[in-house]
């Protein structure tokens, strides 16, 4: 099947890699045009595991092809898929620019029919709003056009997309005809074969589902962070707890982790967009607004353990950072904890000496000019005549490492871990001291 894809993101150019490894002729369309000279050269900029090999052997094949072209990308399928940003405006609401100037280019170019794909995260109501513009603008020129919006949102994460995709949990489709349902059958029909994972519902739902599950998941995460605040102040420990309720299988061991704070370019953002349309509606948002205050104060607690530990001024201190990526296996840093933690402690006049497996190149694009940040090679580099050492990522790499190193190498033997990675009596027989998320200082 011809199928076009606009916006080439983490997950435009996804989607597009695994449509095109099963056959599919996919054309994609991006207005940045360094990425797509880049692509076009079988280069990929964002870090995903296997995806760069994956694109260039659909490259070579012929089956995935890239442009800046966006007429050519209108007319080349019989699907498009939408797959632009959607971020956050300054009220909250999801940006819809993006999503708008690709139907508008629709409208504009396209004379055969045609399936319209909302795979961008986009407000409820948004797919009514595409069809009714499209049909206006291309009304207004005075022609037809045989064309339909599906919501079919993307449920892929970083780190794991490319598994997510080949593998989906489920395939959300909102539709409104039976022929948008065959189109997106035959479509999927190579994802869909051990059983049957496609779940057909109106567009709303569709897009209204994406919203609940990315809600859902912060609340999770900020559920159990809230336990680990009370847990540090009851003398508990959050880890025997955790442990504790995941044992139940109505409430599970997945997504309870206590850490510093949930980042990212979804969970953040769609908060924010999903309370905003529950003011429009009318609507409490009561629990999401108090998921986002949660998730606010935690980004602020390795901050604040090192302010206890060191108290208020900061000046000529180091701290070695462990992990700037929001999660392990990306270099996405868009609304990172490490973000958070980094910029508290410069404004309290210290230095930062950082590492990551992936996300090294994007710290550079961040922060690139400032001197506050030294960014090094390896683990180990940053150690040296460090305060302490602070932990954002748990990339597997960092779970067991050489504490003996460790201890010998930072001027104090403090770790500050927003992951709870290590156990803090192993640490104690190193002579490390270990600050950890909801477990107070355990011995
Ligand atoms: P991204 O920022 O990585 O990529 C978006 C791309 O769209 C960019 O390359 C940008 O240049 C391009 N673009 C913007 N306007 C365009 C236009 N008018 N025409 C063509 N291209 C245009 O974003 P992403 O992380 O891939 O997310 C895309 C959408 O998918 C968002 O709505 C997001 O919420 C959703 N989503 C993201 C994830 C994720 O893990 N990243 C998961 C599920 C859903």
């Amino acid at each position: 099947m011809k199928i076009s894809v606009f916006g080439i993101g983490y997950v435009g150019l996804v989607q597009a890699a695994v449509m095109a490894e099963v056959g599919h002729d996919v054309l994609c369309m991006d207005i940045d045009a360094v990425k797509i000279a880049q692509l076009q050269r079988g280069q990929v900029r964002l870090y995903e595991p296997g995806l760069a090999e994956l694109v260039r052997e659909s490259l070579e094949a012929g089956r995935l092809r890239f442009t800046t072209d966006e007429r050519a990308a209108v007319e080349h399928g019989r699907v498009a898929f939408i797959a632009v940003g959607t971020d956050s405006q300054a009220d909250g609401s999801a940006d819809l620019a993006g999503v708008l100037a690709v139907s508008d280019a629709i409208a504009r170019h396209r004379r055969d029919p045609l399936v319209i794909v909302e795979k961008s995260t986009v407000p409820v109501g948004t797919g009514d709003r595409l069809q009714a513009r499209i049909a206006k603008a291309v009304k207004d020129a005075g022609r037809s056009l045989d064309f339909e919006i599906v919501s079919n949102p993307e449920f892929l994460k970083e780190g794991s997309a490319l598994a997510d995709c080949r593998r989906p949990d489920r395939i959300i489709v909102g539709i409104t005809s039976a022929h948008a349902r065959e189109t997106m059958r035959e479509l999927y029909e190579p994802f869909n074969r051990n059983h049957d994972r496609m779940l057909f519902m109106d567009l709303r739902s569709a897009e209204l589902t994406k919203y609940a599950a990315n809600c859902m998941l912060a609340t999770k995460i900020s559920f159990i962070n809230q336990m680990a605040e009370l847990a540090e102040h009851l003398g508990a420990d959050i880890e025997a707890v955790r442990q504790g309720i995941g044992a139940d299988p109505r409430i599970g061991y997945h997504f309870i982790y206590p850490g510093c704070g949930y980042g990212g370019s979804c969970f953040p953002k769609d908060l924010r967009a999903l309370i905003h349309s529950a003011g429009e509606a009318g609507c409490a948002s009561d629990l999401l607004q108090a998921v986002e205050a949660v998730n606010a104060r935690q980004k602020g607690k390795l901050f604040e353990l090192v302010r206890r530990h060191f108290g208020d001024d900061l000046r000529g201190r180091t701290f070695a950072l462990w992990g700037l990526a929001f999660k392990p296996n990306t270099d996405d840093m868009r609304e990172a904890p490490s973000r958070d933690l980094m910029e508290a402690l410069w404004a309290a006049g210290a230095r930062v000496r950082a590492y990551d497996p992936e996300a090294m190149h994007e710290a550079q694009r961040l922060y690139g000019d400032d001197e506050r940040l030294q960014l090094m090679g390896t683990p180990e580099a940053v150690l040296s005549g460090a305060d302490a050492l602070l932990i954002c990522t748990e990339w597997q790499q960092f779970k067991a490492p050489d504490f003996a190193l460790i201890a010998r190498k930072l001027a104090a033997p403090v770790i500050i871990d927003g992951r709870n990675l290590f156990d803090p009596e192993r640490l104690a027989r190193y002579g490390l001291r270990y600050f950890a998320i909801g477990r107070g200082e355990r011995l």
